[in-house]
């Protein structure tokens, strides 16, 4: 259950299996299980009282009955919570454990746990090579499946906190094949929703193809191109950007024809992944990620007979058009895009998620129905709709 990611389900299954497990009794099963409970409320519900408990009752059961090699799980599970030096030594400790025993799910965790603390510590190359073996083994098949997972998620945290973006880049679409074969949509969640897809300068025909814009006699090279997957890379991204020093631009669907989505040198946030959309018919509203297309709305607005002022032709991204006020058919009924505007999420230049409407930061909502771009990034629009033909244009 946890591996197709109906986490809940596989905790009640795994506290079932504890409790079987201490009836039996088998402490070493037990305290496996007790582990994972503690790897899952850590990582799957951020409820680190829970998971102390849980790590508490495995290292009891562990000492009761000299189950040796569990021991180095527990010292992996408390290590997260020591500080960077202890964090180490606990990790090579559960290394050596793990090659004593011969368990090599809990040798590659271990080497990805001393990347951990190596990082924490500002050794950054030297964490490096330790998260970089036990990916490049754990693809390789040593191990368990879970183990990729592990070893994955750990190495992500790691070098999002050091910016080592390009490495995490790098091994994400190594991981990305792990996932297709596979199929883990716990991985490919945690990949995609918390890290889109940072795209470097090296001539990667992914990167040629993501710099391009609507007007092919733009040729503008960033340094970077984050393809956001969500709100939290948005943030990460202008982050980043201001921290660095970076010229920025946001591309929302490509349109402009000045070739403003894009810019030379610097980081390009892409939102084109983020093309979430919501119709509630009720209040005749619709909600929308930044990276939508009028198409992508219109698809889902007619099959209500509804529809928001875009433009003309459907291929514009809805979000450069409506900041930059939005003429199209509907406008003589119901005015212009931005008319429609009820309320958008902006990440202002500080990295904070504001809400623009009538009610909320006024004077930023009268900024973004005209003014173009550059009063923060909008990662959602909401939008009022009217009763359109379901056919359009009518026959
Ligand atoms: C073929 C074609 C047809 C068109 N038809 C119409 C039409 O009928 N009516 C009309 O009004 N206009 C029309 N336009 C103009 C179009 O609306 C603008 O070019 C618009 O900027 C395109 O939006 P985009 O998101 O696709 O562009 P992008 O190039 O991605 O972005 C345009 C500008 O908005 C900024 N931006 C984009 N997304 C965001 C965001 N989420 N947050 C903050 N800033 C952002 C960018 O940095 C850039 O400065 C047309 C353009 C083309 C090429």
């Amino acid at each position: 259950m946890w591996w197709l990611g109906d986490i809940r389900e596989s905790l009640e299954c795994w506290e079932r299996a504890y409790s079987g497990f201490r009836r039996r009794p088998d402490p070493a099963q037990a305290a496996s299980v007790a582990i994972q409970l503690a790897v899952i409320y850590d990582a799957n519900f951020g409820n680190h009282a829970a998971a102390a408990g849980w790590v508490a009752r495995a290292a009891r059961l562990v000492d009761e009955h000299a189950l040796e090699p569990l021991r180095g799980w527990v010292l992996i599970a408390r290590a997260t919570d020591a500080d960077p030096g202890q964090h180490e030594a606990m990790a090579r400790q559960a290394h050596q454990l793990g090659r004593t025993s011969g368990d090599r799910h809990l040798e590659l965790c271990a080497l990805t746990q001393i990347g951990v603390a190596l990082i924490d510590q500002g050794r950054i190359t030297e964490g490096m090579r330790f998260h970089d073996e036990a990916m490049a083994d754990a693809l390789a098949g040593e191990g368990e499946l879970d183990t990729v997972v592990f070893t994955a998620c750990e190495m992500m945290d790691s070098y999002s906190r050091c910016a080592q973006y390009q490495r995490m880049a790098q091994w994400i679409r190594a991981a990305d094949r792990f996932v297709e074969r596979y199929g883990c949509p716990y991985l490919n969640a945690s990949c995609r929703t918390h890290y889109g897809e940072v795209l470097f300068a090296t001539g990667d025909p992914d990167y040629e193809e993501a710099r391009l814009v609507w007007n092919d006699l733009i040729d503008k090279r960033p340094a970077l191109i984050a393809r956001c997957a969500g709100v939290g890379d948005v943030i990460d991204s202008v982050n980043f950007a201001r921290e660095n020093d970076l010229l920025m631009a946001v591309r929302g669907g490509g349109h402009n024809v000045a070739g403003n989505g894009v810019c030379d040198g610097g980081l390009v946030i892409d939102l084109s992944p983020m093309k979430r959309i919501r119709v509630d018919p009720e209040r005749r509203t619709v909600r929308a990620e930044g990276g939508a297309t009028w198409a992508d709305l219109d698809r889902e607005t007619q099959v209500f007979g509804l529809a928001a002022p875009g433009g003309k032709v459907s291929e514009t991204g809805i979000a450069g058009l409506t900041l930059g006020g939005g003429i199209g058919l509907l406008r003589r009924k119901h005015g212009l895009s931005c008319d429609n505007l009820l309320s958008a999420d902006v990440v202002s230049a500080d990295g904070r998620l504001l809400t623009a409407s009538e009610t909320e930061n006024a004077d930023l909502f009268w900024g973004i129905r005209g003014g173009g771009g550059n009063f923060g990034v909008a990662t959602t629009f909401e939008y009022r709709l009217h009763p359109v033909p379901k056919s359009w244009p009518p026959p």
